[in-house]
């Protein structure tokens, strides 16, 4: 087995971290002065947008891009270590066009708009001159379900009346967010359950949107916003209808695979990052006599680190690769796999930070280091995007399948005497 990226994926690898070297990450500081005064996006991400699509280092996700259509029409398996690259800093993606969450959206876009929708909103955002959110999330019903959702929307004549209110909408506070992708209920509570919803793409500054608040999370208040939106009698034409009416969860599940990956190949960057600041810190302070990186303790948190974020690249590396193999909706395999990187990352970038901010002591909580913010992610992780209990149970569910099929084939592992096996077990 091979485990080396290819030539063009260590030449792009090598492109991408001088690029950040060079020109993203000394901006690091002026980044977080500006959003601290209220300035976002900082005026300097435009020319680095415009620096990075010269160079190459634009829409690194997309794997069926057109041929009209900028990018470099990388697989998955290829993506992953430039985006760990560029998870390191949390705001880099955008300057790569690679954020979260447009990359799942125009992944949706590119599967279902028609050729107008394609046009309007598909074509600006792989250019980089918008943002997008997803709404599906509601704070009246369990979202980790789906098929909960009451945000509704009706025809009337030749339109569509949305009604419902979404939360924790990641992207949409963004000054340049013109396009919120509506998950909402469009069928009757007869119809098959996971026929009863639909997509819409929502232009932001339809009357009857209302963008209620940006909620903060963990006490980080995120300038792209994590938002309450409400929509009230919102009218748009039938052909804002995304896909075909009642196909909302298979088109959500073609989302959600790549969506889901990218957000585990940034946590691999990001936990390296702290344990490489780990490492640091425990060489430089000196306490009882000895640096930090003598302690026995210190030393197993750092070996602990390493074998963590080591298993998740392989996982994440694997699922890439299967979802490259096909799409998640026809491949129960493969959405176990990204199910179960989903838990991982999520372990992975609570355990690793946490360490590291007890490394730093008090330090480590406030937000001179990054990490703070790394594990508040972390903490976040384990929800967006549906909370581990969900992603246990689609892996749980694989593997029982996958041992009805093979029902008995454990019979012979048995070392009960025969016979025994032949006795009745109840007297
Ligand atoms: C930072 C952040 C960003 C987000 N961004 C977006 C976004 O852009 N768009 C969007 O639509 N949503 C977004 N969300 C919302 C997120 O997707 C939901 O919070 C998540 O799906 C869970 O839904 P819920 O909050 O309604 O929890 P609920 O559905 O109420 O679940 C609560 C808890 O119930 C338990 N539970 C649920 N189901 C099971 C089960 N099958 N087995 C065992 N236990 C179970 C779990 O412990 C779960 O945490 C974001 C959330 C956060 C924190």
């Amino acid at each position: 087995m091979d485990f080396e990226y290819s030539p063009e994926v260590q030449s792009l690898q090598q492109r991408l971290d001088a690029f950040m070297e060079r020109y993203v990450v000394p901006y690091n500081g002026a980044w977080h002065q500006s959003v601290a005064q209220g300035i976002y996006p900082p005026p300097f991400l435009e020319d680095l947008k415009v620096l990075a699509q010269a160079e190459g280092l634009w829409n690194l996700f997309l794997p069926s891009l057109h041929d009209d259509e900028p990018g470099k029409r990388l697989s998955n398996l290829d993506y992953a270590p430039l985006a760990e690259i560029m998870g390191r800093l949390p705001w880099a993606s955008e300057v790569f066009n690679c954020s979260a969450p447009d990359t799942g959206n125009m992944e949706l876009l590119h599967l279902f708009a028609t050729p107008e929708q394609n046009q309007t909103w598909l074509q600006p955002l792989l250019k980089g001159e918008i943002r997008s959110a997803f709404a599906m999330s509601e704070p009246d019903v369990a979202s980790s379900d789906p098929t909960n959702l009451q945000t509704c929307v009706r025809r009337t004549g030749d339109e569509l009346v949305l009604n419902g209110r979404k939360w924790f909408i990641t992207g949409a506070a963004h000054p340049r967010c013109k396009l919120l992708i509506v998950m909402c209920r469009s069928g009757e509570p007869t119809d098959d359950k996971h026929a009863q919803h639909s997509m819409l793409l929502v232009p932001m500054d339809t009357p009857g949107v209302t963008l209620v608040r940006n909620i903060s999370i963990m006490q980080h208040h995120a300038p792209e916003g994590h938002c309450e939106i409400v929509f009230s009698d919102v009218r748009l034409p039938l052909s804002n209808l995304l896909g075909q009416e009642g196909a909302g969860f298979a088109m959500a599940q073609a989302r959600l695979g790549p969506g889901r990956i990218h957000h585990c190949m940034r946590t691999i960057g990001q936990c390296e990052l702290a344990l490489s600041l780990m490492c640091e810190r425990t060489l430089e302070r000196h306490a009882f006599g000895k640096y930090l990186a003598d302690f026995a303790n210190v030393q197993e948190w750092i070996a602990e680190s390493r074998l963590e974020i080591d298993q998740a690249r392989l996982l994440v590396l694997r699922a890439a690769w299967r979802l490259d193999q096909g799409l998640a909706q026809v491949n129960a395999q493969s959405r176990s796999d990204v199910s179960a990187i989903k838990v991982v990352a999520a372990r992975l970038q609570t355990s690793v930070v946490n360490r590291a901010m007890q490394v730093f002591g008090a330090m480590g909580l406030s937000p001179d280091t990054p990490l703070a913010y790394f594990w508040t992610w972390g903490r976040a992780l384990h929800l967006l995007d549906g909370p581990d209990e969900v992603h246990l149970r689609t892996v749980a569910r694989h593997e029982l399948d996958l041992t009805r099929e093979v029902r008995g084939s454990t019979a012979a592992y048995f070392t009960l005497p025969e016979q025994l096996q032949a006795e009745p077990r109840i007297r």
